[in-house]
């Protein structure tokens, strides 16, 4: 995943347990466990559990990035839809287009 952080102030908040935006969107190119080869923009990682939680949070597999991954105002806004729709711009999907949107845990 690439973030162009030159446009907006950096704002760490609290991830929102349940959301699990971040786990679809993004693309990851690292190895994740059992998704050897990463995982394409707009695919739900196989460890995003059905309450949209991370089923490997803590273990040794789980990717770099995924750690180091922190809940940014800007980027997960105010709710799970904000943070699709800013997500899906920075990986240039069609927020229109993604058909999970709304399958997402809690929706
Ligand atoms: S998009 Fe943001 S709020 Fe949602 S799960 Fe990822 S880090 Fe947490
Ligand atoms: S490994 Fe966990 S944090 Fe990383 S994308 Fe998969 S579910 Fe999300």
């Amino acid at each position: 995943m690439t973030v162009n952080k030159q446009n907006y102030k950096e704002e760490f908040i609290e991830c929102r347990p349940g959301c699990g935006a971040c786990c679809i969107v993004i693309s990851i190119s690292s190895p994740i466990p059992g998704m050897p080869n990463g995982k394409p923009a707009g695919t739900p990682c196989i460890h995003l559990s059905a309450d949209g939680l991370c089923s490997i949070f803590g273990q040794a597999g789980r990717p770099a990035v995924c750690s180091g991954f922190k809940a940014e105002r800007a980027i997960c806004g105010k709710n799970r839809e904000e943070a699709i729709k800013n997500l899906a711009r920075l990986e240039g999907l069609n927020y229109k287009n993604l058909h999970f949107k709304n399958q997402l845990p809690g929706v």
